[in-house]
């Protein structure tokens, strides 16, 4: 319905969700040229910077697959796509031999690190509110996405330090890490705490629980 330029006109939840709308339909074209630039699918450029970016627990094919809302099967063909590419690595996990493991190779990581300016059009077009203005429009936002994850459409991929469950300097004499994970109940290293997690609940309220 928010497709509809009538309703539109008198329905403001509906004209902000096509600008939203249309505002993930102009990442999708970033993503595109700036990967196709570098020879590799959107989901292979999206699947590197996970690797790069992802909590070292979840880089295996199922924390890509559910990263990038693609099936196991596509998560598969695209680590093995990386890997023949010299992007990726695959290793079986210490913790647990059945899992294997992804991690960037040094090549894998340079290019990771050279997607990442992707979305740079788009940093400076927000770069030109005002300060009051983009806070405003990320409390915004995560409320928004806070929502999308209350309804099981997307999750959440947050910091620790966005997180409810995070404990900064809970134990900050414990070698293993000075924060804590109360969703893990185990320390976390300083370095662990900008990884996005799937397991992360964020502490704002979401917007609109109907
Ligand atoms: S659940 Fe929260 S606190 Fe725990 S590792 Fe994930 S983001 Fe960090």
């Amino acid at each position: 319905m928010a497709f509809d330029p009538q309703r539109r006109a008198h329905d403001l939840p509906a004209d902000l969700a096509m600008a939203l709308f249309r505002v993930s339909q102009a990442i999708g074209l970033l993503v595109r040229d700036v990967a196709g630039a570098h020879g590799l699918s959107p989901a292979q450029a999206n699947a590197l910077i996970f690797l790069r970016r992802g909590r070292p627990g979840v880089r295996n094919v199922t924390g890509v697959a559910q990263r990038l809302g693609i099936t196991l099967a596509t998560a598969s063909g695209v680590i093995e796509a990386l890997a023949a590419k010299g992007l990726v690595e695959k290793s079986r996990s210490a913790a647990d031999g059945r899992v294997v493991s992804l991690a960037l190779t040094p090549a894998g990581a340079q290019q990771a690190a050279r997607l990442e300016a992707m979305l740079e059009p788009l940093r400076q077009i927000l770069a030109g509110l005002a300060p009051d203005e983009q806070r405003q429009l990320q409390q915004l936002l995560a409320r928004v996405i806070g929502g999308l994850v209350a309804r099981g459409i997307i999750r959440p991929y947050l910091i620790c330090w966005q997180c409810r469950f995070f404990r900064p300097f809970a134990h900050p004499d414990n070698p293993a890490g000075p924060h804590h994970c109360a969703f893990m109940d185990a320390p976390l290293p300083a370095e662990h705490t900008y990884f996005e997690c799937p397991d992360a609940e964020p502490i704002l309220e979401p917007l609109n629980s109907q």
